[in-house]
């Protein structure tokens, strides 16, 4: 059910101190209904203070140093306020509360820093004129349970994940950029094991909490296709793993392989199945995609590879403008043949931190692939920002109002 919601204005102390980071844009002005949702919010207001969205507030008496100069990069800064909310195996989900940044500590003896129990989600909030926007929240929850399932964490319910999401964007809303130029407030919903105990065994104990970082584009610098190294000795996942959870440690283990790409003068790995070293995988951290001729192959959803929300959202565009498109291994053997028969090539990598990004070239040890035009990078591109900016309709109710 939907019902007005009824917070206080935010105190004027506090958006004085704000350093206006819209560029000019107009104000957000965000919606003022909530889902309802009380799992998390059970006693709702702290002693005196403010409630937003049923989510009790704590606001920064020491707001954070704005970003300064044009470059916001991507996750370097944190806002003011992250959202938290504990889980204990025994009496369930506590209600969710804002607070300062900096002013949580994490167990050292916890699962999430011994054992990697940590999973997390990324998703973006845009400034248009009128409000600001979450892109497919309801997707990143459902993905944020099912990877809680798969390391014996607790669910965070999708209402209460949306909620929670909207309330703490809304506290800090002053920090989203303008949409312009890849603007936009990086969410990064987190849940870690935070019991103190060394056993290995589900945690007892959990944190659910939100950062949020504003954000422009991904890559520094101007944009440019990437030049990928596609790794053969180091295997990014393995059928039965990990390799379709959001998790740290498919990070962890990925860092290496990256490193020595970029030694080699390459900007990140490509990554191959486990078995045959030939099927692509992953750009990075992105789900990849090409186009022989004119039909665009992507890898099929079998367990090894994060099921993206920008890769769906590119399968669903595609599929309407009548593209054939294919969810099928496809192999370096494969492109390599394609491309000795002339075919057209182009190669690009999907996901929310950079939404869609031009592979120029896959390298290896004793050969390489070159894209040889993009027309369906840059049409995906351009329809998702649109989307995204509110310059083309939503037909697809991918938008969600904070
Ligand atoms: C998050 C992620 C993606 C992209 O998913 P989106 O939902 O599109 O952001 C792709 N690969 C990996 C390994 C990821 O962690």
């Amino acid at each position: 059910m939907l019902v007005r919601d009824v917070d206080p204005p935010r105190s004027r102390r506090y958006t004085e101190r704000m350093v206006d980071l819209s560029h000019g844009a107009g104000k957000a002005e965000v919606s003022r209904v909530s889902l309802g949702d009380t799992l998390l919010t059970a006693d709702g207001r702290s002693q005196g203070g403010e409630s937003v969205l049923g989510v009790a507030v704590t606001h920064t008496t020491t707001p954070r140093p704005r970003p300064t100069g044009t470059k916001l990069g991507f996750g370097r800064y944190l806002t003011d306020h992250v959202l938290v909310a504990e889980h204990d195996a025994a009496t369930g989900w506590q209600p969710a509360r804002i607070v300062p940044t900096g002013s949580t500590r994490a167990e050292i003896a916890s699962g999430a820093l011994q054992y990697g129990l940590s999973i997390f989600e990324g998703l973006k909030a845009f400034k248009t004129d009128r409000e600001l926007r979450l892109f497919r929240p309801d997707a990143h929850a459902k993905r944020f349970a099912v990877s809680a399932k798969r390391l014996c964490m607790p669910e965070v319910p999708v209402e209460t994940f949306i909620n929670a999401v909207r309330a703490l964007v809304r506290v800090d809303a002053d920090w989203c950029p303008a949409q312009t130029g890849g603007g936009a407030l990086y969410i990064r919903p987190t849940l870690y094991a935070d019991e103190s105990f060394l056993g290995v065994r589900p945690a007892q104990q959990h944190v659910f909490s939100v950062l949020l970082s504003p954000v422009d584009s991904y890559w520094d610098g101007e944009e440019h296709s990437l030049k990928l190294w596609a790794e053969r000795e180091f295997t990014r996942a393995a059928l039965g793993g990990v390799g379709s959870v959001k998790t740290g440690g498919n990070y962890a283990s990925s860092l290496l392989a990256a490193k020595r790409a970029k030694e080699r003068g390459f900007d990140q790995v490509l990554w191959l199945d486990a078995v045959k070293r030939d099927f692509l995988e992953e750009a990075g951290t992105m789900n990849v995609f090409v186009r022989i001729g004119d039909t665009v192959i992507t890898p099929p959803l079998e367990g090894t590879i994060l099921a993206g929300i920008t890769r769906d959202s590119c399968l669903t565009l595609l599929r309407e403008w009548g593209v054939p498109v294919e969810e099928r291994p496809v192999s370096l053997t494969e492109l390599g043949e394609a491309a000795k028969a002339g075919k057209a090539i182009e190669m690009w990598g999907t996901g929310t931190a950079a939404v869609i990004s031009p592979i120029g070239e896959v390298a290896w040890e004793n050969g390489s692939i070159k894209s040889t035009g993009f027309e369906v990078a840059p049409r995906l591109r351009k329809a998702i920002d649109g989307i995204h900016s509110g310059r083309d309709a939503d037909t697809h109710g991918w938008i969600v109002s904070v």
